[in-house]
Parts: structure tokens; sequence; C-alpha cells
């Protein structure tokens, strides 16, 4: 596991919280017209399609709250109006830089000139069919990209699908049809999505799987390497092997699921020895690999799956979020033999594959290609970790624990201290909060819920980085001076 811990940890004296910086997220729409100097961007004032004035921030929580269940919960206070590449205006006509990228779907920001205008050409042909009722050629001629883009020589094949847990759950259904048998094993702390099954295969209890079992049987927990929690490669192994013996029978295993890089459960990627050695687990024993690619995906860790860091050849991987640049559509991507294994009518859906999403999928697969986003990723994972760890000594010194992940892929946990190294969700939520404040989406991640986990929009400019860079120290000096206060009252 990369991690610079070495930087983070430099102990130095204190200073007294910071004066912020950044200026606050306007309130004026007529500011806008200002703000907008990237030729990409025109002013909200001048946007016809803007939705009509639906009511202020405040008005929409309100009706929210009435008609939307409470179990959906929404990071930011505010409503969304618009969006450009790495920015979003909210109703109010407040700006923020989005570091959030709506959960890593936005690796190509939103609304990427080519992405919109494929989806724009094919909402003109049409919009829908159902592939399993007359089949038409972006499915297809996305499925040949993928297929040629996934790591290994097999021929593969792909199937298309709406979400990310739908991706999860056709991957386990092609695993058991293929081995003939039951077992699937996945690990502490991953995410595979909010379905039944694929809340099985999640690793984290709050708020995910609170209430709602029983899960399907047959799905077994193995432990995640973590140097956080002082397990090893050698510990997670053998866990596995102790899995072997007392729960899951290798021989009634159908396939091993993991990220590359854990995503909801903290942006740790997974050792490339780990890989390695599951990728010989699962020959002896027959076993499927799955890399569950939808967070890691599409450039975020910097090539085009987390995997190929490891140079290890799953035989599935599930994609989705970035794949499409803000549409929804998801796949399985895998070898063709074992893609094969369900007859006529066993995989498929209604709206799977949605012909818009393809075409936009296309393009935002073009985009990342030809905009050279792999190599931005490597580069901004640099300037994340360099300026986290600056930003950390002179803002919040014994507080920035960790920064870590693959690429853009990043993280940083926030700590009460370095001697215990105690996780802070409660310090971490308030840098959050401060930053949506300043003009700054954040969103946090891991089991304790004290990672700050970066997203931005692999198209965002340096200048957008930067900014949003100042407005995350600023938000720090805040809650340190927060957390000062109450220290001081208490
Ligand atoms: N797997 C991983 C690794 C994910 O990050 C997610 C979503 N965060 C899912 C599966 C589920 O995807 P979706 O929310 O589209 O169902």
């Amino acid at each position: 596991m990369s991690t610079s811990k070495k930087t983070t940890r430099t102990k130095k004296a204190a200073p007294k919280a910071r004066k912020a910086t950044a200026a606050p997220a306007s309130k004026a729409v007529a500011a806008l017209a200002e703000m907008a100097t990237d030729a990409h961007l025109t002013p909200l004032t001048e946007v016809a399609h803007v939705p009509p004035a639906t009511g202020s921030n405040a008005d929409l929580l309100a009706r929210r709250e009435a008609a939307v269940p409470r179990g959906v919960a929404s990071a930011a206070p505010v409503f969304a109006a618009r969006a450009e590449n790495a920015e979003l205006w909210d109703v109010e006509g407040n700006r923020y830089v989005d570091f959030a990228g709506g959960i890593a779907v936005l690796n190509t920001g939103h609304r990427h000139p080519k992405v919109v205008a494929a989806a724009k050409a094919q909402e003109d042909l049409y919009t829908h069919t159902s592939f399993q009722v007359v089949p038409y050629e972006p499915y297809v001629a996305l499925a040949e990209k993928l297929n040629a883009l996934a790591p290994g020589d097999a021929p593969k094949k792909t199937l298309l699908v709406t979400t990310g847990a739908e991706a999860v759950e056709n991957a386990v259904k092609i695993a058991r049809a293929h081995t003939g048998r039951p077992g699937v094993i996945a690990f502490s702390g991953g995410y595979h999505g909010r379905t039944l099954l694929t809340l099985g295969l999640t690793g984290k209890v709050s708020p995910y799987k609170k209430d709602v079992g029983p899960f399907p049987s047959d799905i077994f927990r193995a432990p995640f390497p973590d140097a956080r929690t002082g397990v090893t490669v050698e510990d997670a192994l053998n866990g596995l092997e102790t899995l072997f013996l007392t729960d899951a029978d290798p021989d009634r295993v159908a396939a091993i699921i993991l990220e590359p890089v854990l995503g909801e459960g903290g942006y740790i990627p997974v050792p490339t020895e780990m890989w390695q050695a599951l990728r010989a687990i699962c020959d002896q024993h027959g076993i499927l690999l799955i890399s569950d690619e939808i967070q890691a995906g599409f450039g975020r860790t910097g090539t085009w799956f987390g995997i190929e860091h490891s140079g290890v050849v799953p035989d599935m991987i599930t994609v989705a979020k970035s794949m499409a640049g803000g549409y929804p559509i998801a796949g399985v991507i895998g070898r063709a033999d074992v893609m094969d294994s369900l007859a006529p009518g066993g995989l498929g859906g209604t709206y799977g594959g949605n012909p818009v999403a393809c075409a936009a999928a296309l393009a935002a697969i073009e985009a990342i290609d030809g905009e050279g986003l792999l190599a931005r990723s490597t580069a901004l994972g640099e300037t994340f970790r360099a300026r986290f760890a600056e930003i950390g000594a002179r803002t919040a010194p014994y507080r920035m624990w960790d920064i870590r992940g693959l690429g853009a892929m990043l993280a940083v946990e926030f700590v009460t201290d370095f001697d215990t190294a105690k996780p802070d969700a409660a310090f971490t939520k308030s840098v959050i909060t401060h930053a949506l404040k300043r003009g700054l989406i954040l969103l946090a991640c891991g089991m304790h819920g004290n990672a700050l986990r970066i997203m931005v929009p692999l198209t965002a400019s340096d200048a957008i980085i930067e900014e949003g860079l100042a407005i995350f120290e600023a938000a720090l000096a805040d809650a340190v001076a927060v957390e000062e206060m109450r220290q001081a009252a208490e």
C-alpha cells in the first residue's frame, strides 16, 4: 500500500488557526457572469434551459423531506441548478467547486461537451427499443470497446445493465452459472451495492445493512489487508485459508470479488501481492476472480482499470459510474467462455444498455483517451498528495493522517492526534460542512467516516484544483478553530 505517513506525520508546533482566505460562495446569480471566465462556461442568467425558479434551498429541503424517504441521504443541503466540468451552481446561484464528482461518476466532468453532444445525437434517433426486442449498434460498439480495453489476451464479451449493483449481481449469476457452484467471497470494508445480494457482499453494516437482513446465503467474508488496522497481506491470506477450512469449501466457491481500491471503505488500494495471491488461489480451486471497478475504473487510478496496476488479469470486471460521464449505465466485462454461461434470456433487463447512455459512454471513453486523462489522473494524484501534506502540516498539524490511494483516487484520514490516530468522524464532518459553506463539495468515506476522498473531474483545470484546495485549507482552519473553541469551553 502506498502511503505518505512520513510527510503527514512531521511534527511541528501547532500554529493558531489561520484566518480564512478563500471567498465565501457567491449568493448573487449576477456574480456568475464574472465567475464564468472560462469559455466553456455560460453565465447562469444566459442559459435558456435554466429550470424555473422552484424556490430556495430551504424550501426545496422542506419539500424533499415531505416527499422523499429519509433513507435517501444527501451530503449537501443545497439543490443543483446547473453544473459544468468541475463547477456546480445551486438554485440560489451559489457556485461550488466539485471535488465529489457525483460519487466518482464524473472523471470527464459535468456535461463534457462530447458526451452531451453524443447523447443528444442519439436522442434524435431513438432513445429506447430494449436491446432484447430490437438491438442497436451503440450497445455492440460499447461492448467491443470495453472488450478491447479490459486487461488480458483472452477473447471477451460484455453485458450492459443500468446500475453498479445490477452489474455485480449479474457477475455473481454468471460466475455461478459458469462454475455450477454457489459460494461468493467478499472482503471486510468492501462495497458492492445496496440490493439484497450486493448488500450481502458489502462489508460494512452501518448505514447500509442495518435492519434489512437476512441476506442471501453462501456469501462469505475474508479480511481485507489494511495497514491501518494492522492486517498484513499474510494475515488476510491466512484469514482466507481459515475461511476455506471453517465455512467456505473452496470447491463450492464460484467467485472472489474485491475492489482494486476500497471505495466506500476508505480508498485503500489492494496490494499487488494480494492480487497475485488471489489469482493463484482462484486458479488452484477453479474460482473466478472479479474486480469490481465501478468506482476505480475509467482513469480514476491513472489506468483504465485499477487492477492493471498489479498486472493481474481477472476473469470478470464490473463497471459503471465514470464509464458514461453522468448517464446511468453499467456492465460486466469478462472472458467470453465465462460470459456465455447463461442460456439466451438468462441475462438482461428492460433498460439494460440504454442507447443514449451507450452513446455517452463511447464519447466519455473517447474523451478519456483523447484528452490524456489517464496521465492527468496520475499527475493530479501527485498534486493532491503534495498539497495535502503541506496543508496538513500548516493548518491542522497531527490531524491529517495517511494520504493514500492510487492516481487521483485519493483520500486522507482525519484523526484526533498522531499518537492514538483515533478516527475523528466529527472533525471530518466539520471540515466538509465548512467547505460547503465556502463553496467546495467534499465527500467522506471509510469504515469510521473519517476519510476525505477526492473524486474531482480529471478534466478540472489547475486553477480550479488550486481554488478547491484553497477553500479546503480555509475550511480546515474553520474546523480547527471550532474544535479549539469547543476544547476551551470544556
Ligand atoms: N461497487 C462499487 C465499488 C461501488 O463504488 C458502487 C457504488 N458506490 C457499487 C458497486 C454500486 O453501484 P450503484 O450505486 O450504481 O448500484
